[in-house]
């Protein structure tokens, strides 16, 4: 069988909702066994699931916390010994915890960096590793717009998001020798639970498409990135945002 034909293995971090469940349903859709990570939101993942096997994919809810090391550590060895192999990681999981710097909360700067930016190292570090022994693989992380452009309130976002794209360069040119690809999508304002509080009229008028973006958009790019399409693609952070420079 060629590496093709193989049932291909992807982890989606933060599968039970909003970008992280059309990612799932995305790469179920090109044939990926798809592992839906959840913290506490098991319905919200089983939810995914039954619309992955609803579209004639197949995959399995898996509960964990990206932000504990060596719990992501001991759950990728036991998929590998379940499933062979990783070949797609997407770090998808993120929170906000918005706020102006001089009155930020300790907690409120740790948990943000903690999920965001220490989730990545605890995810792609041991999931690159055995990449590497197979010489094949993809990371794609979710980062954001704010990653790029100062908004106020978002100074722990923006630090996560910022390390995210850096850090993703950084591995992109350890291993793009070793046939893994290392990839960033940077999404503007889409439409989630997340942004339920934003002032999207007044956001609108910033995005020349006049819209805020739909999951699905990030998630057909997410997927691209994944695929053999995007062979040559590695290192980049792709904005999906609506044409905002
Ligand atoms: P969301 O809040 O709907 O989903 C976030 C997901 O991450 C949830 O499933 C949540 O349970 C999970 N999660 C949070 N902490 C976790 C942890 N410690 N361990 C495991 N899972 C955890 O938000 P969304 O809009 O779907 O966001 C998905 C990603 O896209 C995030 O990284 C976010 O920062 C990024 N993003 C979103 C927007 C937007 O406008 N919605 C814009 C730019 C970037």
């Amino acid at each position: 069988m060629s590496k093709q034909e193989e049932k291909q293995i992807a982890i989606v971090t933060g599968g039970s909702r909003g970008i992280g469940r059309a990612i799932c349903q995305e790469l179920a859709g090109v044939g990926h066994f798809v592992i839906i990570n959840f913290m506490t939101d098991e319905p919200g993942a089983q939810a995914t699931l039954a619309q992955v096997r609803a579209a004639g994919g197949d995959g399995e809810v898996l509960g964990f916390d990206v932000r504990e090391t060596q719990k992501c550590e001991t759950i990728i060895e036991e998929i590998i010994q379940r499933h062979g192999q990783i070949d797609v990681l997407v770090n998808n999981a993120g929170i906000i915890r918005d706020g102006l710097f001089m009155m930020m909360a300790p907690e409120n700067w740790r948990k943000v960096i903690d999920t965001g930016l220490h989730g990545f190292y605890n995810m792609t570090r041991p999931v690159v590793e055995q990449m590497v022994r197979k010489r094949h693989g993809a990371v794609v992380s979710i980062s954001s717009a704010s990653s790029f452009m100062p908004n106020r309130g978002q100074a722990n976002y923006a630090a996560a998001k910022a390390g995210l794209n850096a850090a993703s360069r950084v591995v992109a040119a350890e291993v793009a020798r070793l046939g893994i690809r290392v990839n960033v999508v940077a999404p503007g304002l889409i439409e989630t639970d997340m942004i339920q509080d934003a002032p999207k009229d007044q956001i609108k008028t910033m995005i020349p498409m006049a819209r805020i973006g739909r999951p699905e958009e990030v998630a057909k790019v997410v997927a691209f990135l994944c695929s053999e399409a995007a062979s040559y693609v590695t290192g980049q952070v792709i904005s999906v945002n609506g044409g905002m420079v």
